[in-house]
């Protein structure tokens, strides 16, 4: 027995060493794996704009040139360059924000009123862009736990998205309401919907439904991951619905506190 005992014994502790070793490092190979994969991602997202400046600025210096030519690659320039911009901020706020957040900082907000300022904000652009932007706010306040600025970016992607993607004369619904101890924030819209395999990628850094029909619209795929990211820091949760040409209903839920 005890012959056949000790190798079991240092079996089991064998095993068991292995296993915490496994536990223990497997975060951390994760992680760098993450690091490695988003470091190729952004530099191969870069990659494309900036050949694009490149090639529009050596259009640009060729002589001869007509003073119409030069100013049409002029303003490709600053268009891309602003498209970059925006890339690099999204990739900064998503390193930055890649640990847990500072929830110490978080204040109850009363969600209806900072929704309000937003809807301002986007009514604007629904004018511009010819959509019906219609609003459903309650009349009672709803709080919660939450950084004011981050909420406003979450929701601000969503309706940047649903104003991205439904063509002129569409209608895009915002709408807030309260379920049980949650709130809850849908924003819906009638444009080109997401087929239902990408449905489950699209929370995914740098995922795009098809190349062709992003690259018109000039998105980076990384919106949706920085609303996720924000709502899981605030304890929601976000949800995607979608018919293909018919259009599509995210909906976020957060605890809600008293006042
Ligand atoms: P992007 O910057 O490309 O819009 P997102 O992360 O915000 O990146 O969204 C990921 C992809 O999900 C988009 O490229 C788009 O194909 C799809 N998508 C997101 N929101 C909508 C929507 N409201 N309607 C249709 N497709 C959407």
């Amino acid at each position: 027995f005890l012959t056949l005992g000790v190798p079991v014994t240092l079996g089991t502790i064998g095993i068991t060493g292995w296993f915490l070793g496994g536990l223990a490092m497997q975060p951390t190979r994760r992680a760098y794996e993450q690091l490695q994969r988003f470091t190729a991602d952004a530099s191969h997202e870069l990659r494309a704009p900036v050949a694009a400046v490149l090639s529009n600025a050596q259009v640009a210096l060729m002589p001869p040139q007509d003073e119409s030519e030069q100013r049409f690659r002029l303003e490709k320039i600053e268009e891309i360059a602003k498209s970059m911009s925006t890339l690099i901020s999204n990739l900064l706020f998503l390193a930055r924000h890649e640990g847990p957040f500072d929830i110490t900082t978080f204040k109850n907000i009363n969600l209806v009123e900072l929704m309000r300022s937003l809807v301002d904000e986007y009514q604007k652009q629904a004018v511009a862009k010819n959509l019906n932007f219609i609003p459903y706010l309650p009349e009672q306040p709803l709080y919660l736990k939450a950084d004011a600025d981050l909420l406003r970016q979450a929701v601000g992607n969503l309706l940047t998205n649903a104003f991205k993607y439904t063509p002129s004369g569409g209608t895009v619904k915002l709408r807030i309401f309260p379920r049980g101890y949650r709130a809850v924030i849908q924003v819906e819209d009638n444009g080109i919907g997401i087929p239902a395999e990408d449905l489950p990628h699209i929370f995914e850094r740098f995922y795009r439904v098809d190349t062709v029909r992003s690259r018109q619209t000039g998105g980076f795929g990384l919106g949706l991951a920085i609303a996720q990211q924000i709502i899981q820091a605030h304890g929601g949760q976000i949800t995607a619905n979608s018919v293909l040409e018919q259009g599509s209903i995210f909906e976020i839920q957060f605890p809600r506190v008293d006042k």
